[in-house]
């Protein structure tokens, strides 16, 4: 069994991604991609070292294998959202069929990538839900419709006046829902500029993620459905 203090971490002006992967073939990947887009790379290989790291390294995401040794991936994300711990979380999974269970456990990731991945095209996504949340911590105007309170710079969403805790991505969500009020978007569009990238994970993903915030905003959610075409922020929603 390893443990953290054989892991180099090396650090970086983009921040440390946690790459926790059993695989030592894929991690070593991910740690040479990563590092050459600027990003320190901690690699854990079970589950009891990634919520270690995870706990003391503050990274600015964590890839997270699902099949893991000890404590599995989704396991690790439960018990760190249960903490409060809010870290972008880019799920991997063997199998495609295995991305559908693990929407269903509303874990609270922030994306999901299938294997066999390119790196490249893992590098792009960690890229993504680290500039969304770097992004939305420089911002400082909160936005506001009817008692959906959400304050950019703190990423602090109040709802009738109390907290509410929400995922890196469904607060990314709502905020570019409500920064354009009463414009209707499409799952393709929210997916592009919310997510950062092209369609290919599906829209599902979307229809997901505004069922999840919907469930935790209650009945002073602003989320419209617009059928057959998207969703909208609107001041007096019905679904
Ligand atoms: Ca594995």
């Amino acid at each position: 069994m390893s443990s953290l203090g054989l892991s180099s971490t090396s650090e970086s002006a983009r921040g440390v991604i946690l790459v926790v992967e059993d695989e030592k073939a894929i991690a070593d990947l991910l740690r040479l991609y990563l590092s050459r887009e600027g990003f320190g790379v901690h690699v854990a290989v079970d589950g009891v070292e990634a919520l270690h790291a995870a706990r003391t390294l503050h990274p600015a995401a964590i890839v997270l294998d699902v099949g893991l040794p000890l404590i599995d991936g989704t396991e690790v994300c439960r018990q760190l959202r249960g903490e409060g711990n809010w870290t972008p979380v880019l799920f991997c999974t063997a199998r495609d069929d295995e991305v559908d269970r693990i929407l269903g456990l509303e874990l609270g990731a922030d994306d999901y990538i299938t294997k066999p991945f390119s790196p490249r095209e893992l590098v792009a996504r960690v890229k993504s839900v680290v500039r969304r949340s770097v992004l939305a911590a420089q911002s400082d105007a909160p936005l506001v419709m009817g008692q959906v309170r959400v304050d950019l710079a703190t990423r602090r969403v109040d709802v009738a006046g109390a907290p509410v805790a929400l995922t890196a991505t469904e607060f990314d969500l709502l905020a570019h829902l409500l920064s354009q009020p009463s414009r209707v978007l499409s799952r393709e569009q929210l997916l592009s500029e919310v997510w950062g990238y092209a369609a290919v994970v599906g829209t599902r993903t979307v229809d997901v993620h505004i069922a999840q915030l919907r469930a935790k905003l209650g009945e002073h959610s602003p989320i419209r459905t617009v059928r057959g075409v998207g969703y909208s922020a609107e001041p007096d929603a019905r679904e």
